[in-house]
Order: C-alpha cells, then structure tokens, then sequence
C-alpha cells in the first residue's frame, strides 16, 4: 500500500487537554494544524477534577467557556480534607478573601468524556484538521531535527506528514516521547498506584462545598471522593507500590477493602451502589505516573502534558499542567514561525516555565503529603519528607520553615494583577479557620499555605486567569530572568519592552 504523504505546519500528537490546548492556539495563529488521535471520541480518561486556571484562564483564550458553563459540570468551590491528626474535614477554597472572591474562583469537576470531546470539538471549529482514529506509529527525524510524523489511519492505510514542529501531547503511556532525547525519571517519593471505580448515590458535603474534591487519608494511602453529578461519584484509592499485591485478586474487593478503612468515605457510600456497566462499570488501575522527562524539547518536537510530565492525583494538577505546557508550547511554536523569536530562545522560555511550574507543584505536594502525620503507618511514614533529596529537603525547610505572614500578597485566582500586587490578604486565609483548624496540624496546614512555594505555585494560575478575563489588557513581567513575556494578545512570545 502507498504512503499519503503531505506538509503542514505543526502536527499535534494526542487529542487529550494539552493537545487540543496548544493546536487551537496554533490554528487561531492561521497557522496550518493537522491533530492526530488514536481513538474515537468520546473516549474515557481519569483526572476529573480540575483547577480554576484551566476553566477560566485557558477556557477563556481557547473560547469554550459558555460551552463549559452550558455542560453543567458539577461547580468545585475547593477541596475537602480529612488529612492531618484531626477527625474533622477542613477546606481549602480558590476564593481566598471573601472581598476578592470573584466570578472565577471556582473550577470543575468534569466527566473527562465530555469535557475532552468539548476541547476537541472546538480545536476542529477553530481551524484544526482533527483526525480521530488515527494512530501515530514512527517520528521521523535526523540529526539535526524532528521532520514529521508516520501514522495510520483508521482503513488502515499509512500516511506520512512532513511538518516544522510535532508536538507530542499522547499521554502517559504512549511511547512518542523517546524522541525527545533523554529519559523519563521516575520520581522516589510519589511511587504510588491508583485503583478506581464510579458509584451511583453517594452522599455529599454539606452546601455550599457539595461540589468539592473530598480527600481522606486512611493508614495505606488516601482516597478522592469526586462529585461528577448530583448522584455520580468517582472514588479512587492511591496507595504505595509496595501494596501492589492486594491489587492482584479481585479488584471489587481490594477497592471495597481500602473504602471500608477509610471511615469516611465509607459512611459516604453506605446507600450507594457500585456502577457495574458502560464506560463506568469497569474498575481501573493505574501505576508509574510520576516523572518527569529529562528534556522536554529537541528541534522540531516539543513535549506537552503527560508526555512531558506528572506529579500525582493529590490537588488536581495534572490537566493544569497538560493545558499549560499547551499555552506554553504554542506561545513558542507561534513566535519561531513568525519568525519573531529563534527556536532556542522560544524553547528556553517554554522549558523553563514549564519546568518552574511543575517543581513548585512538585514540592507542595510533597509537603502536603508530610502534613499527614500517621508515623505508624508504612504509607505515611515512607512518604516523610525526610526520605527526598537534600534540594528536596531545602525547599521543604522554606516550606514549612516559612512563618505565615498577613502582609504577604496573595489573593484568589479572580484577581485581577494590581489587586494580586496590593492585597494583603494571605493565601493561608484559603484554608477555612474551622473548629479542625485550631490544633497543631491545623496550624501547620495553615503556615504551609501561606509560605513563599505556595505563592509561587499560584502566581503563574493567577496570571493565566487574568489573561483569560482581561485579554489584551493583561500585564505580565517576566516570570524568568531576561526571559521573555506574552504578547498582547497571549498567543506568542515578545522580549519585554525596556
Ligand atoms: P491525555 O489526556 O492522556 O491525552 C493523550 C491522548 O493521546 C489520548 O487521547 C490518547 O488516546 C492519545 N494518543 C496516545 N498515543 C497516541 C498515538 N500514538 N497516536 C495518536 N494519539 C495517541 N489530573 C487532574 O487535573 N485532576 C485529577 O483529579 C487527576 N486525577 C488523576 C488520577 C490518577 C490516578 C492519574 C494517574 C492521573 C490523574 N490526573 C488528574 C492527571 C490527568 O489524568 C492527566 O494529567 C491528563 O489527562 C493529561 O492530559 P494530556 O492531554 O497530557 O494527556
């Protein structure tokens, strides 16, 4: 059979949140976008709670947040947990201070089916030469760049695209990205495995966090409690790999075991019932999800979302990161193709924040998970802070080191730059000063959320959620030295105006 061979400007690897991110970016640039995804959508996937910056900021640049808002996802004012020495939930809410709380401190939990599928629908109206069942199989490359890709299409019948840039957005498990040289490293301290079913008629958190992520640690992990509609609830379990052998037999049981150690979630699913058919019938699990690569980009092909990287499901980062490295990569391929930027300034700009972005995520959750204080369970102690490198243990003594103070900028995710520049509002004040809070790890969690790594991993959410709102007026510094900003419509990169 003869190869279809064709030119474009940029073909995209993987139609997830990060692939339909960076090529609709590309194609309101005019550029030329051809997105090739093995499945048919609607296709299932995990990560169903998502983060204001992605609904707000990145919804707003890519145009779907009325089609967001008319999907009627479930609203997430913020998460609940049952985390620390105290029997009690606590919350922590994306409104900050009551006076700053605006229309945007809020994100969603999402069916993935849906919210992808909106996300593609859209890359296609916008432009984008969406091709579902279409499975890429080889890049092709020489020595001094990525050409293009091979792939095969749903007949079965191959094809060759000869382009300027690949992005690579496939996901964790496809094998795309070892053409980016270098390696995936796997990080020592999240080794953990995921097991996960769906439930019909769970009860909810009382109004108004009904909508809220519920995360309850029990002796050999922590379990999330998802709110997908009034009566759906997603519910899985993270524990440590050691325990990867309780996994083995049957998976309803080892699932059921974990719920029923984990007091609340239990009392939470006492009337409901498992879901046993259709996409959500099935009880999934999922091991080696925490790496990162050691390079992110080669000339010619860039790597975006879990391609790139992920932490772990704590704190719903992994659908940010994905629809930001998104924002980030086609900020970069559209200045190298306008010929403003040279491609390895554009890069170093994309790589550095990008970077930057996923180790302040990377250390607040490393310091979050420490904040669970059970020293006699073997997930919980192996998961001390103490077993990280000494960068590690350096950026958690700033962490937990760094004394809350009132007078520390921090507003939420709805503010706007100059009120973000002024406020003195702490983002400490996001963890609600409940009767749990009044004790010694309520205090701990209080001082950690108001430290100098939890600023920095809001500031750059805060900016994309001003861009989104603001438009062309947004104002940004750079967020690297010498490094680079946004133009003024978000979309590509300049160098600062002096
Ligand atoms: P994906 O969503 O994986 O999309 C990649 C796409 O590429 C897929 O559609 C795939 O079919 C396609 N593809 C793969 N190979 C090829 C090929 N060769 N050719 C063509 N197409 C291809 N994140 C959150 O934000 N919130 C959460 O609550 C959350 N919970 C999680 C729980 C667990 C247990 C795990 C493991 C992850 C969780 N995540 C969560 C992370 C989230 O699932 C991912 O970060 C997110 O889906 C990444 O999006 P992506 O676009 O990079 O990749």
């Amino acid at each position: 059979m003869s190869t279809l061979a064709e030119n474009v400007d940029v073909v995209v690897v993987g139609g997830g949140p990060g692939g339909s991110t960076v090529s609709t970016l590309l194609a309101q640039r005019g550029h030329r976008v051809v997105l090739l995804e093995k499945e048919k959508f609607p296709r299932y996937q995990i990560g169903e709670s998502l983060l204001p910056s992605t609904v707000h900021g990145i919804g707003r640049l890519l145009g779907v947040t009325e089609e967001l808002e008319k999907a009627a996802f479930t609203v997430k004012r913020g998460g609940s947990f049952r985390w620390g020495t105290n029997p009690v939930p606590w919350n922590f809410l994306f409104a900050v201070a009551p006076e700053l709380s605006g229309p945007t401190s809020y994100a969603y939990q999402v069916e993935r089916m849906k919210f992808d599928d909106i996300l593609l629908r859209n890359a296609a109206a916008k432009g984008v030469d969406v091709r579902e069942e279409s499975q890429v199989t080889e890049v092709i490359a020489d020595d001094e760049r990525v050409r293009g890709i091979r792939y095969t299409d749903s007949e079965g019948v191959p094809h060759e695209i000869r382009a300027s840039f690949v992005v690579d957005a496939s996901g964790n498990r496809s094998r795309i990205h070892q053409n980016v040289r270098g390696e995936r490293i796997y990080s020592d301290f999240f080794k953990n495995i995921a097991i996960f079913g769906y439930f019909e008629g769970g009860q909810r958190l009382p109004a108004p966090d009904s909508g809220n992520i519920l995360c309850a640690a029990f002796d050999e992990g922590w379990i999330w409690y998802i709110p997908l509609s009034d009566t759906l609830t997603s519910v899985g379990a993270v524990i440590s790999r050691e325990h990867a052998a309780k996994l083995q037999g049957d998976q309803e049981q080892s699932l059921r075991g974990f719920i029923d150690r984990c007091e609340i979630v239990k009392g939470f699913l006492s009337g409901a019932t498992r879901v046993t058919e259709g996409t959500y019938g099935e009880i999934r699990t999922r091991k080696d999800y925490s790496y990162t690569n050691s390079s992110f980009h080669r000339p010619g092909m860039v790597l975006v979302g879990d391609a790139a990287c992920f932490i772990d499901p704590v704190f719903s980062t992994g659908v940010h990161l994905s629809t930001y490295a998104g924002l980030l990569a086609a900020r970069s391929i559209n200045s190298v193709l306008a010929g403003d930027i040279s491609e390895d300034r554009a890069f170093e700009e994309f790589e550095g924040r990008y970077r930057r972005e996923y180790r302040v995520f990377y250390e607040f959750l490393s310091a979050f998970y420490d904040m669970q204080s059970n020293e006699d369970s073997y997930f919980w102690k192996a998961r001390k802070v103490t077993n990280l490198e000494a960068t590690d243990l350096e950026a958690f003594a700033t962490l937990v080191g760094g004394v809350h103070s009132g007078e520390q900028a921090f507003t939420n995710a709805g503010a706007l730059v100059e009120e973000f520049q002024k406020s003195s509002a702490g983002l400490a004040d996001a963890v609600e000063r409940t009767g749990s809070m009044q004790t010694e790890s309520g205090e701990r969690m209080h001082h950690l959320f108001g430290t100098p790594v939890v600023r920095e991993v809001m500031t750059e959410m805060n900016n994309i959620q001003v861009r989104g709102v603001r438009g062309a007026d947004a104002f940004e510094a750079p967020l690297l030295e010498a490094g680079l900003v946004p133009s003024p419509d978000g979309l590509s990169w300049t160098e600062e105006a002096k």
